[in-house]
């Protein structure tokens, strides 16, 4: 397995009051799999990405990356699993605005230590592969939502990780491009070289039905986990 959630709970203290973003979370996560996870508003959906990504920690139970324990690591060893193993892609893109698109695409190399400029040719290959190459010296104010949006998941790809996870990648673009940008993510979990595991955070219906399997959380429970029957075929076929 690989991304496996045990008996999670992340509460917050707010004015004296304990809020439980998460209550007792089991999940199993696996590559290949195009995960949406649903469920209404302050019902967890974006702690339960932070957790699986390593940008927060539970309060109690367990997070296994590859069998081992990520739950409890220390700040630089939650930052290095973060810059190898995860890819983010935010509802507001987070670029960086003065930077061109390649180089945003090569932010996370520099992170890695390694100059711009020797990132610039994995740079352009992966804009060449969300079909923005003719975009490479273009900053952020100089393409459309959807633009930058391919920008950024070529971005959650420089280091080339086992997991991209993405909260609410569609909720700034139209239906349309949405899609398109789903389509991408989509297809990140069933790269037959490299299959990855990939989790979106959406309270889109449509979206969700694009994926192969929707966890629905309600109060920081899954409340339902669903798959789609061309999912269920295929893995009846493995
Ligand atoms: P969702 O993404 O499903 O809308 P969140 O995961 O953002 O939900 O939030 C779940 C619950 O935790 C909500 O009740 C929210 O108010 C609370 N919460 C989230 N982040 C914090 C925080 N940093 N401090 C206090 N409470 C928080
Ligand atoms: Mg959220």
């Amino acid at each position: 397995m690989l991304l496996e959630l045990r008996d999670v709970e992340r509460v917050y203290r707010v004015g004296g009051e304990d809020v439980r973003a998460l209550d007792g979370i089991d999940l199993a996560l696996e590559a290949g799999e195009f995960v949406a996870v649903t469920g209404p508003s302050g019902a967890g959906k974006s702690t339960l990405l932070h957790i699986l990504g390593a940008l927060d920690t539970p309060n109690s139970g367990s997070v296994r990356f590859d069998g081992d324990e990520i739950g409890s690591l220390g700040d630089r060893a939650q930052s290095q699993f973060r810059l190898h193993r995860v890819g983010f892609v935010f509802q507001f893109f987070n670029l960086l605005p003065t930077l061109t698109a390649w180089e945003n695409v090569a932010v996370p190399r520099l992170l890695g230590g390694q100059s711009l400029a020797s990132a610039r040719p994995a740079a352009t290959r992966l804009l060449e592969s969300v079909g923005l190459g003719d975009r490479a010296e273009h900053r952020p104010a100089e393409l459309s939502g959807g633009q930058m949006q391919r920008v950024a998941v070529a971005r959650a790809l420089m280091m080339d990780p086992p997991v991209v996870l993405a909260d609410e990648p569609t909720g700034n673009l139209d239906s349309k491009t949405g899609r398109e940008i789903l389509d991408l993510l989509g297809a990140l979990a069933k790269d037959s070289e490299k299959p990855r595991l990939v989790v979106i955070v959406t309270h889109d219906r449509a979206a969700a039905a694009r994926a192969d399997r929707r966890v629905t959380l309600v109060d920081g429970k899954v409340r339902a986990d669903t798959r789609s029957a061309d999912a269920m075929i295929a893995e009846a076929a493995r």
